[in-house]
């Protein structure tokens, strides 16, 4: 099968034949038929984080199941099914007190002593986060798959594997915002731009959109935002959302994974408030944080994945597009082909892009 591999000292992917494993006794294998470009992915490109290569990319995608192995009693072929990086073993510590998304067991990754899911030339290809989106077939264990409504398109669905899950699930399950109250998101971007609209469905009565990029922020008010703000950068963040703001605020989403829009987060808020960091931060980078701020019961937590069991909260997601609640279209910048992969990195890396999507050939 075709996939974009991630090989050592590039910065760039390139197009190549990878051949697949046998499908293991819990494992399922699954066509294809769409990839998200996810900013996790770019981080992995541009060398903030490290990990083994070659590699195949990519980690939010949906597709339809071709084949299931001996053990699998949950998935059968035709079944129509979204991918989730977050596999659970439903018996550790953290999956038992609900923090499944948390869940450090091994059990989705094969055996060090049995054949690679995915080589080339005999050669062992690295699994990223047990998907590898970016190739015309998944071979993932049943913990990284949940079934979906067949009514749902399957191009769309792919979104929900990751961004979207997790910008909906931080509202949610994390910041738990009531109707009625004030938010704002720092960061327009897929995760971003879920969080606007998780705010809109919990019923917030303002939710305030802070990005430098002037499309994304038009995009931001058609998926619910209540006020933009392009914030002039020589000046102080919290300032100007404060300005903007009716009354105090509730809830601060950050969606960048920067230290000035974390600190943003939690200096714009009103008393109580709760900053949410959804943003990924390279290990050891840190944020200041007025002390001070926190006396006034004010919060800052972080929210990784939605917080949540995608197997619960992904067939709910799919229902809110279907009733009309959820908006998935209005977030894909475009659809490419597998072979355009680096030029929607490179529109990723210039800030314009909101979702780009992979779509694969139906014929494979
Ligand atoms: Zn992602
Ligand atoms: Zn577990």
């Amino acid at each position: 099968m075709k996939a974009a591999v991630f090989e050592e000292g590039r910065s760039d992917l390139v197009i190549q034949d990878v051949e697949v494993g046998a499908v293991g006794p819990n494992e399922v294998l699954i066509r294809t038929v769409a990839a998200g470009l996810c900013h996790s992915d770019l981080n992995h490109l541009n060398g903030v984080f490290d990990i083994p290569r070659p590699s195949v990319l990519g980690h939010e995608s949906a597709g339809v199941v071709l084949e299931v192995g001996s053990e699998v009693v949950d998935f059968e072929p035709g079944d129509h099914v979204i991918t989730c990086l977050a596999t659970f073993c439903g018996h550790c510590e953290r999956c038992l007190a609900g923090r499944s998304y948390l869940c450090e067991s091994p059990m989705s990754l094969r055996d060090p002593s049995d054949a690679p899911r995915l080589s080339r030339d005999g050669q062992e290809m690295h699994q990223f986060l047990n998907v590898s989106s970016f190739a015309e077939m998944l071979l993932v264990h049943e913990r990284a798959v949940v079934r979906i409504d067949k009514r749902m398109p399957l191009d769309l669905a792919a979104l929900i594997g990751c961004g979207v899950t997790t910008g909906l699930g931080a509202v949610f399950n994390k910041a738990k915002v009531q109707p009625g109250q004030s938010v704002v998101v720092l960061g327009c971007g897929g995760i971003g731009l879920s969080a606007i609209q998780g705010a809109r469905i919990a019923g917030a009565s303002e939710i305030i959109a802070v990005d430098l990029n002037a499309d994304k922020l038009g995009v931001a008010k058609t998926l619910g935002a209540t006020a933009t703000l392009a914030p002039d950068p020589d000046r102080d963040l919290a300032e100007q959302i404060k300005e903007l703001a009716k009354g105090e605020i509730d809830h601060a989403l950050e969606a960048v994974g920067v230290a000035s829009t974390a600190t943003a987060a939690l200096e714009c808020l009103g008393v109580g408030g709760v900053a949410t960091i959804i943003g990924l931060m390279p290990a050891g980078r840190t944020f200041p944080v007025q002390g001070r701020l926190l006396l006034d019961d004010r919060r800052i937590q972080g929210a990784y994945m939605g917080a949540q069991n995608f197997r619960l909260a992904m067939p709910r997601y799919v229902e809110m597009y279907l009733d009309g609640r959820l908006l998935l279209e209005e977030m894909v910048s475009s659809r490419i082909e597998l072979e355009d992969v680096n030029i929607g990195f490179d529109s990723m890396r210039k800030g314009e892009a909101l979702r780009d999507l992979i779509i694969f050939d139906q014929q494979n």
